[in-house]
């Protein structure tokens, strides 16, 4: 759990991306492990899906600090078409309790499982850039909204 002296210094960050091939179990647990590591250094708390060759992850803590981390996320190779889909300030963590907790669709509800399948065709079939999208940026609010209930 992180406990910020302020929260009016806290950034919140999503992003989709297309990863550039099939993650099994193994391949999910090298990026977690790595992720949490890095992120208690950081003070960055979040959260990451995966779906079917699509990830959606929120970051959240001290703006330079998401900087960062999203820049070494997106020149990562194990996924391209990296699309903000929100970024900016929040007035608190959503889920401070998790250095990098993975939420895995087997264990949503149906109604966020089909929300992280309805952003999954957007990145699939949608424009070139899926940031420019505004259903994008609407179903994953209500994605989060649904997660955090
Ligand atoms: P090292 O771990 O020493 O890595 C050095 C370089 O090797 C980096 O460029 C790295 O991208 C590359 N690399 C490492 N393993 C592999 C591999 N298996 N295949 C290809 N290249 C590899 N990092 C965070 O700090 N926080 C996060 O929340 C976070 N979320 C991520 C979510 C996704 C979907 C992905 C794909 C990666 C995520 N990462 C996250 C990892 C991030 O992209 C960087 O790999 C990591 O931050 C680099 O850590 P490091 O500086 O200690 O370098």
């Amino acid at each position: 759990m992180i406990a910020d002296a302020t929260t009016a210094g806290i950034s919140r960050l999503v992003y989709v991306s297309a990863a550039t091939a099939p993650q099994d179990s193994d391949a999910l647990t090298r990026i977690l492990a790595k992720s949490r590591d890095n992120n208690r250094r950081d003070g960055i708390t979040g959260l990451l899906i995966y779906h079917d060759m699509t990830f959606i992850q929120l970051l959240e803590g001290a703006p330079d600090d998401i900087a960062r981390c999203f820049a070494r996320i997106s020149a990562d190779p194990r996924h391209g078409s990296v699309s903000r889909v929100l970024d900016g300030p929040v007035a608190a963590r959503s889920f401070p309790e998790w250095q990098m907790g993975f939420a895995d669709t087997r264990e949503m509800s149906p109604q966020a499982r089909d929300k992280v399948l309805s952003i999954g065709e957007l990145r699939t079939n949608g424009s070139a850039s899926v940031s420019d999208d505004p259903g994008l940026s609407v179903l994953v609010k209500s994605l989060l909204g649904t997660l955090r209930g």
